[in-house]
């Protein structure tokens, strides 16, 4: 179980998990909004590109999404596993990875679904006050999730790795391996 990707709203811990699961489970740890938030900080030309997006909740655009993760996946260290955040968040990228792997020979072994409640995730971002957690912006991330990213729910079904999202990190990152484990 080396390469994994971790679904669930904004708010649902997908951070916080992922620290934790790349740490027992030895892989990397992948976040898309990190690396953008990098570039951004840097003031890279592709900081300057993603910014506008990442300050309404847009999704940044595919073109420029996809080859970040590209280069990111090519790196020695995500050769042999890989727990991806925050990527895929919609069926285009979810094929578009799918075909990164298969070229590798590889292919996703399951998809970790953090299962949260729509009104726990508003109220953990509102204390979070990270730039972009202001009410209208965390609104228009929930809304992009439930029509763009939700979708891949489905789409992932068959390796889909469902948890309760709710109770102490501990806890929650114990559900995950044990999960992971039942799979095996
Ligand atoms: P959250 O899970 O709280 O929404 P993230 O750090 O995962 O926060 O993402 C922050 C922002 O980064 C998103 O609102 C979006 O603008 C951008 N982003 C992150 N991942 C992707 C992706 N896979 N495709 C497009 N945009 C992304």
């Amino acid at each position: 179980m080396t390469r994994l990707v971790l679904v669930g709203p904004p708010g649902a811990g997908k951070g916080t998990q992922a620290a934790a699961l790349s740490e027992q489970l030895r892989i990397p740890h992948i976040s898309t909004g990190d690396l953008f938030r990098a570039h951004v900080g840097q003031e890279t030309p592709l900081g300057q590109e993603a910014k506008r997006y990442l300050d309404s909740g847009e999704l940044v655009p595919d073109s420029v999404t996809n080859e970040m993760v590209r280069e990111r996946l090519a790196e020695p260290d995500a050769k042999a596993g890989f727990l991806l955040d925050g990527f895929p968040r919609n069926t285009k990228q979810a094929e578009v990875l799918g075909e990164m792997l298969a070229a590798a020979d590889t292919k996703l072994d399951a998809v970790i679904q953090l299962d949260v409640a729509e009104d726990v995730v508003v109220g953990r971002l509102m204390s979070r006050g990270r730039s972009d957690d202001t009410e209208e912006v965390i609104r228009r991330r929930q809304q992009v999730y439930v029509s763009e990213t939700a979708p891949l729910l489905e789409y992932y079904a068959e390796i889909l790795v469902k948890v309760d999202g709710v109770g102490e990190v501990q806890e929650i990152s114990d559900r995950v391996l044990e999960a992971l484990r039942d799979r095996t």
